[in-house]
């Protein structure tokens, strides 16, 4: 399963069923923020950097598998642009 994020030229694929566009992600990050805080004490995060950043796991939102997310080029880049079923498809 993809343990990475995509990057400006791919994009997640579900291999079970040809899912492109909606995933689950759960990721553990370690973020740095600059809160500023107004008088009154509400807090807005104006700035955030990630210091560290882990997948733990990205499950397709149509058919619930996390093991056969993959990673592929997007279709600028001569990846796939149309859904439809993957190799083990309903
Ligand atoms: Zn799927």
């Amino acid at each position: 399963m993809a343990k990475t994020l995509p990057d400006s030229k791919s994009r997640f694929r579900c291999a079970h069923c040809g899912n492109l566009t909606r995933f689950d992600v759960v990721r553990s990050a370690k973020v740095s923020e600059f809160w500023h805080v107004d008088i009154s004490g509400a807090p807005v995060v104006e700035e955030a950097t990630v210091l560290a950043e882990e997948i733990v796991e990205v499950k397709c939102r149509w058919c619930a598998a996390a093991d056969r997310i993959e990673i592929v080029p997007r279709p600028e880049f001569g990846g796939p642009s149309t859904e439809g079923p993957g190799d083990g498809g309903p």
